[in-house]
């Protein structure tokens, strides 16, 4: 079943028509990886998802709700899809305790003891039990971006959007992300997943996207965008990629 149905999704700002005709399905814990160039579209893609932008045309059904409906519940719906930005977005004057359980306890009302257990189990299960009470600004990028995925988690998300979610760490730093990463793929979480990261995409994607222009150009398994791209868009972006 599809827990994502995009259904002709235009986006303009101004004169400038980023998306020109989206037609996308994810199924229930399908891990799909978006590739492509710079400006053609992938974060305004993510963004629509979740209707961080409002979308110029088309629909978003997401769990059988139509959420581009302006009548649509946008915060409620909003807590089932968890988002990690490559800018990991922590509160800087909060430690990362407090990072986590702030939305529980104003968004989902949780007790502050009960939020702070399953924040704490969340740490456990990023690696970062010991940093509780650390600051972002004492943590480095690849922890920083740790804790980012255990805040989305905490939310109890339906789905997840990574947008270049390791672009901005030093290299050694993005293995313990896409560990982290892999290891909720293997949980079975849905994954919308834009990276240039090839390798992971293609150990834990079922199914990878190109788009170009605003367009998905090509659409197949790793196995077969990774070795046998059939549109010339894709060989050349791979080529320049890879
Ligand atoms: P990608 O993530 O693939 O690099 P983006 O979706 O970020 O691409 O951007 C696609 C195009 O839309 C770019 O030309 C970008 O400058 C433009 N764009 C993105 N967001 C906005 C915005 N809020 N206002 C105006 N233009 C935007
Ligand atoms: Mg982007």
């Amino acid at each position: 079943m599809a827990i994502i149905r995009v259904r002709n999704l235009e986006k303009s700002f101004g004169k400038l028509h980023v998306l020109r005709g989206i037609d996308l399905d994810v199924k229930e814990g399908e891990k799909l990886v978006i590739i492509g160039p710079s400006g053609s579209g992938k974060s305004t893609l993510l963004r629509c998802l979740n209707m961080l932008e409002v979308p110029t045309k088309g629909t978003i059904e997401f769990a059988g709700e139509v959420i581009t409906d302006p009548q649509a519940d946008l915060p409620r719906i909003r807590k089932d899809i968890g988002m990690v930005f490559q800018s990991f977005n922590l509160f800087p004057h909060k430690n990362v305790l407090e990072n986590i359980t702030m939305a529980l306890v104003i968004v989902k009302k949780m007790e502050q003891a009960k939020a702070e257990e399953l924040a704490l189990s969340l740490l456990e299960k990023v690696g970062l039990s010991d940093k509780a009470r650390n600051y972002p600004a004492q943590l480095s990028g690849g922890q920083q971006q740790r804790v980012a995925i255990a805040r989305a988690l905490a939310m109890q998300p339906k789905v997840m959007l990574f947008d270049e979610p390791t672009s901005a760490l030093d290299p050694e730093m993005v293995g313990e992300v896409l560990e982290v990463m892999g290891a909720l793929a293997r949980e079975g979480m849905t994954m919308v997943v834009v990276t240039h990261e090839m390798k992971f995409a293609r150990e834990i994607g079922d199914r990878v996207i190109f788009m170009d222009e605003g367009v998905i150009v090509e659409e197949g398994t790793p196995e077969q965008i990774f070795t046998e791209p059939r549109n010339p868009r894709t060989r050349s972006f791979l080529t320049r990629v890879m």
